[in-house]
């Protein structure tokens, strides 16, 4: 018996037009890419799918778990491969069935392949019946039914094998990894960023993560590890990564010496924007993204997410803006973060948190509140003190480096913080 196939089933939407054969050469990396370490024989793409044909040895349930991971697919399936021929087709067919349980069942097959001598509904009538006759045989109690069966038995007829699978599974949507160019992504240690990098990261765009952290007030309580976690289970999506780990407390006691205590957060929020863009254009990244969601926190009140903003020169994505946070919850169960994000870390935003914070600051307010600040020299502090993890996906797993500082090049983004000072 031949071995059992991975049918993949992508989007369509995105097929149309002059892009076709670049969104499919990603589709079929990512995939290459995601059943790294699993034995493949070969990636076929007969009509509008892709076919994995697992080598031997292959676990189905491992590469079920992979193919998860990969953006742009509409549905999948493990498939039995048959013979062009009805009679080796209904044979894979019931195979397929036989150890399912349900009552109701039908047939439905597609034809891509218009050379096959038998029409769509030929090989539904012919599947079923012979089905019926088997299973009614077998002293099981089913009745075909077209509408909304408990079963579909799904049948294609491709240019390349006939294929039959009972079991569709839905995809993750999305579009093909690394199809949509770079994002910097603040990422801090809660639910909702890295649900937020996720959801961009769905959309093709590949992410670097800046995390701003402060010592803990018990020694190995930072949020560091948290932040490395999360950056880990993302890149599973993207295959690497890198994390600029930014140290942020001396910044905070400079604000909180010299600024207003209402707008604390805010500026918190502010020079994050400012030192992430900086890490943004040395990652060659074209906008940033933030898990804020409106009205979730007293410095995600519209007009404080539009003061806060107001700094940044490049877009800003917030893509949990209009989101619950029980349906981001929910997101980071799935996508594994959830346990991540709910392990006890120091959060350094929370710090020195202002007793009535401000809820509806204006630009020339916080710009008022920042010229007692020397913003240069605080910005070139956390970039200084910043060091960079790198992260890899190969065989199953990610593996990351030790935590390096950066090298700062003239032409780096050094020479950029000149430029910003003004
Ligand atoms: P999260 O769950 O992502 O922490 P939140 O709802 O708790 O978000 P805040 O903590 O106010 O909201 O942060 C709003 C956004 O600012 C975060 O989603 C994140 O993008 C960014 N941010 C906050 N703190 C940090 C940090 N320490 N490092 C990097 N980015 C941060
Ligand atoms: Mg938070």
């Amino acid at each position: 018996m031949s071995r059992p196939v991975i049918v993949v089933h992508y989007h369509e939407l995105w097929l149309k037009g002059r892009n076709r054969r670049f969104f499919l050469g990603k589709l079929y990396s990512a995939l290459r890419h995601g059943l790294d370490g699993i034995p493949v024989d070969r990636i076929e793409q007969p009509g509008d799918r892709f076919l994995i044909r697992l080598g031997a040895g292959a676990s189905i349930d491992e590469a079920i778990a992979r193919v998860q991971h990969v953006f742009g697919i509409a549905y999948y399936a493990v498939a039995r491969p048959a013979e062009r021929g009805m009679e080796a087709l209904c044979r894979m067919a019931w195979e397929e069935v036989e150890p399912l349980q349900f009552s109701t069942f039908a047939v439905r097959a597609h034809r891509s392949d218009k050379t096959f001598p038998h029409s769509t509904m030929e090989i539904e009538a012919a599947a079923g019946r012979f089905l019926l006759e088997k299973l009614r045989a077998h002293g099981r109690d089913v009745r075909v039914r077209l509408r909304e069966p408990e079963l579909t038995c799904h049948i294609e007829v491709t240019p390349g094998p006939l294929l039959v699978y009972a079991r569709k599974i839905p995809g993750t949507g999305g579009l093909p990894a690394n199809t949509a160019g770079r994002i910097t992504c603040l990422l801090s240690g809660g639910y909702d960023s890295a649900v937020a990098a996720y959801q961009m990261m769905k959309r093709g765009a590949h992410l670097s993560f800046v995390h701003f952290y402060g010592t803990g007030a018990r020694p190995g309580e930072s949020s560091l590890h948290v932040a490395s976690g999360l950056a880990r289970v993302l890149t599973r999506y993207q295959f690497t990564a890198k994390l600029y780990r930014v140290p942020f407390e001396e910044i905070q006691r400079e604000i909180v010496r010299y600024a207003p205590e209402s707008f604390r957060v805010l500026l918190y929020r502010r020079m994050m924007l400012r030192i992430t863009e900086l890490f943004a254009r040395r990652e060659r990244a074209l906008a940033l993204v933030t898990g804020d969601s409106l009205g979730q926190v007293a410095s995600q009140t519209l007009r404080n997410l539009a003061a806060v903003n107001a700094t940044a020169s490049m877009p800003v994505f917030r893509p949990l803006v209009g989101t619950d946070k029980m349906e981001i919850l929910e997101i980071a169960r799935r996508i594994g973060t959830y346990d991540i994000s709910s392990e006890p870390f120091h959060d350094c935003c929370p710090v020195f948190l202002p007793r009535a914070p401000e809820l509806s600051a204006k630009v020339e307010e916080l710009n008022e509140a920042e010229a007692t600040l020397d913003l240069a020299s605080l910005i070139a502090m956390g970039v200084r003190g910043a060091t960079m993890e790198k992260f890899t996906y190969a065989d199953g797993r990610v593996e990351s480096t030790e935590p390096r500082a950066i090298v700062h090049t003239p032409s780096g983004h050094t020479a950029t913080l000149q430029i910003s000072k003004e």
